[in-house]
């Protein structure tokens, strides 16, 4: 199983995460009747287009049955809006997420003490998993204990990817 890629053609199981063209313009989106997918802000979209003009978008895909998991959102330190915006719309992520039942997928950089504490105070039911982490064991157990799952893509530390549970780790191409 393919946790998270960006290539619109990934061979199944897999899930796929939807471009910005298709929250600009849904009517522009060509769906594989196979496929799974996941659909998000991504922070890095929010440099360019204000995350308020995605959102329509976002909450159009949100409830279609292929739709699996909400992201990648998240927050990133060193590209993107800035942190506020990016908090404010991974909040609303967080709240479609339990709304609708879906587990969240999650972009982070450089701003796991900010994530912790927001999982803390918001104390999510649906799971949340960090996508392509390449941190240390340190982290991974901190993320770990606090109810994160974790998923690996071509590059991560090995000792991180051993400590985790095979239940809590996913494999993904990006
Ligand atoms: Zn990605």
């Amino acid at each position: 199983m393919n946790f998270h890629t960006h290539d619109l053609h990934a061979p199944m199981p897999a899930i796929i995460n939807m471009p910005l063209e298709w929250l600009r313009n849904p009517a522009e989106a060509s769906l594989r009747a196979e496929a799974t997918y996941s659909v998000g802000i991504h922070p890095w979209w929010m440099a360019e287009t204000a995350w308020e003009d995605l959102k329509e978008g976002l909450y159009f895909w949100a409830t279609h049955p292929q739709v699996v998991r909400i992201g990648e959102c998240g927050l990133d330190r060193l590209k993107g809006a800035s942190l506020v915006v990016q908090e404010e719309a991974f909040l609303a992520h967080v709240s479609l997420s339990e709304q609708l039942q879906k587990p969240l997928t999650i972009h982070c950089v450089k701003a796991y003490d900010r994530l912790l504490a927001l999982r803390k105070q918001l104390r999510p039911t649906q799971l949340w998993a960090i996508h392509g982490f390449r941190g240390k064991p340190e982290l991974a157990q901190q993320l770990l204990a606090a109810g994160f799952d974790l998923s690996f893509g071509a590059s991560y530390n090995e000792d991180a990817f051993h400590l985790c549970p095979p239940t809590r780790r996913y494999r993904e191409t990006d």
